[in-house]
């Protein structure tokens, strides 16, 4: 089982536009963080974390040609805007591509997203080439294409987010309020993605001591940290964390078992 980090940026991408900071004019490739989004392999099935801004530049360059699922975590920008690009694999398939996501999000994106929701005369409507598969409860465990996979809700700036775990490896991003029930759900996580947008307090994301210290507390071996900003030099603040603790960058692939 694999995980493949095909987004680690922050929701402006790194570099930023119009911006001229050392970090957004580095020469250092870990320094370059398209929107977060990554593919997680389980056998032979290939399943995307969120569609991003960066979908189509990220599905290219990765040689993905095919998906068997979707995960959404939830509808702010960096994480759906390309979600009107999965119509390709219709395109070329003609299979329907199942999605999981909460009741929310599937709400969000009707509103966000009503045109795709529309019959088309000229073509299938995107939803109708998506199969959501709702997730039942704040926190549980689903089957997803035959997948065991726990989820668990917490929340952004008002919006709801959805982590998930597959095994011993969970993908937690864009946290910042979350119920303690999330310890017992990540409880024997070994393989932790977490997002840390940088060092100086931000309203909506955790920062890099702020997601050491949730990581700790899930007791995670290995943490890799996403979704990171600008202020963040790869090599310089790499340095500064804890054995185990580690600055994903956009290409990354970590390996982590179901069973
Ligand atoms: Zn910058
Ligand atoms: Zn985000």
């Amino acid at each position: 089982m694999t995980f493949l980090f095909l987004g680690t940026g922050a929701s402006t991408g790194i570099p930023m536009v119009g911006c001229h900071c050392s970090v957004c004019t580095s020469s250092d490739s870990h320094n370059k963080r398209l929107r977060p989004s990554g593919v997680v392999t389980i056998g032979d099935k290939t399943l995307l974390i969120d569609t991003s801004p960066d979908f189509r530049y990220q599905i290219l360059h990765s040689g993905i040609d095919h998906l068997d699922g979707v995960l959404l975590t939830h509808t702010h920008f960096d994480h759906i805007a390309g979600l009107d690009e999965l119509r390709t694999f219709y395109l070329l398939h003609r299979q329907v591509l199942p999605v999981l996501a909460s009741l929310e999000t599937l709400g969000s994106l009707k509103k966000r997203y009503d045109y795709l929701f529309k019959e088309r005369s000229w073509e299938v409507s995107l939803a109708a080439q998506l199969h959501f598969q709702v997730l039942e409860n704040k926190r549980g465990e689903t089957h997803f294409l035959d997948i065991p996979i726990r989820y668990m809700t917490y929340e952004q700036g008002g919006m709801q987010v959805n982590g998930y775990r597959f095994g011993d490896f969970a993908y937690v991003s864009d946290i910042y309020h979350y119920p303690e029930t999330i310890f017992e759900d990540l409880k024997g996580v070994r393989s932790l993605v977490l997002s840390a947008l940088r060092t100086t307090p931000s309203p909506v994301h955790f920062t890099i001591e702020e997601a050491t210290a949730f990581a700790k507390k899930v007791g995670a071996e290995k943490v890799w940290f996403t979704h990171i900003a600008h202020e963040i030099d790869h090599q310089k603040i790499q340095a500064t964390l804890p054995d185990g603790f580690y600055l994903a960058y956009d290409g990354l692939s970590i390996e982590f078992n179901i069973s």
